[in-house]
């Protein structure tokens, strides 16, 4: 790393910054903190940070404000570090635009690789949009033909319908992240398509039995139970 990329960590309680500024440091970030949402959100503006660590319970805001707010006007990437680990917080700060979630205690082995993850996405933000189109994308023996629509395990074609080929797709364009199954529902069969998961699960059976040498222990495509499914990152 030539330039260091910064990170904003945004956490109340001093110890636990303390720790996440001092992993970080050590990968060679350049960090820097804000106890409080205000602060944060003004640091924002100021500091241009690549990224912000998040804690959702802040004394003068809910982290989820600050998703919000900078949603509004970024697509900086911003990953929730949180005591909280019922589903429905977890849901509600993906949809509201968070890149990932990471429950406390952590470990930060997983902090720094889902840092990398969420770095890395921003880097190939745009190339991701031209590969919807056109181009392949391929993780070990998986290859997604995008100029003929066809998913390939070890260059066999997997004979996918329309709609596993467009839901096999969108994960692999944003592939590494999680996309909650309403994210998925929207983008697929539009705004109006809600609660229709069943769907998304029947297509993933069948999915998961065309391509994964077994269903059960799927090497591609993951579940997050409760929020949704995350395509394995490209070579
Ligand atoms: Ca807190």
């Amino acid at each position: 790393m030539t330039i260091k990329d910064k990170i904003l960590v945004v956490e109340d309680e001093k110890n636990i910054a303390g720790l996440i500024k001092a992993i970080l440091g050590a990968s060679g970030y350049d960090v820097i903190t804000a106890s409080g949402g205000a602060e944060a959100l003004s640091m924002i503006s100021s500091h241009c940070p690549d990224l912000v660590v998040l804690d959702l319970g802040l004394p003068d805001m809910e982290g989820t404000e600050i998703i919000r707010a900078v949603r509004e006007w970024s697509s900086l990437p911003i990953i929730v570090l949180s005591a909280r680990s019922y589903e429905r917080d977890k849901v509600a700060a993906l949809d509201l635009g968070a890149d990932d979630y990471v429950t406390k205690p952590f470990s930060s082995a997983e902090l720094l690789a889902r840092i990398r993850v969420a770095i890395r996405h921003t880097r190939a933000g745009l190339d991701n949009t031209a590969l919807a189109n056109s181009g392949r994308f391929t993780a070990g023996e998986l290859t997604i033909d995008y100029n003929k629509h066809q998913v390939l395990i070890g260059g066999e074609n997997c004979h996918l319908t329309q709609n596993e080929y467009r839901i096999v797709a969108l994960l692999g364009k944003h592939a590494g992240k999680v996309l909650t199954y309403d994210t998925i529902m929207r983008e697929l069969w539009g705004p109006q398509s809600k609660g229709g998961n069943q769907i998304l699960r029947v297509n993933m059976a069948n999915i998961r039995r065309k391509i994964e040498k077994n269903p059960a222990e799927p090497h591609y495509i993951f579940t997050e139970v409760g929020v949704g499914y995350r395509m394995i990152e490209g070579d």
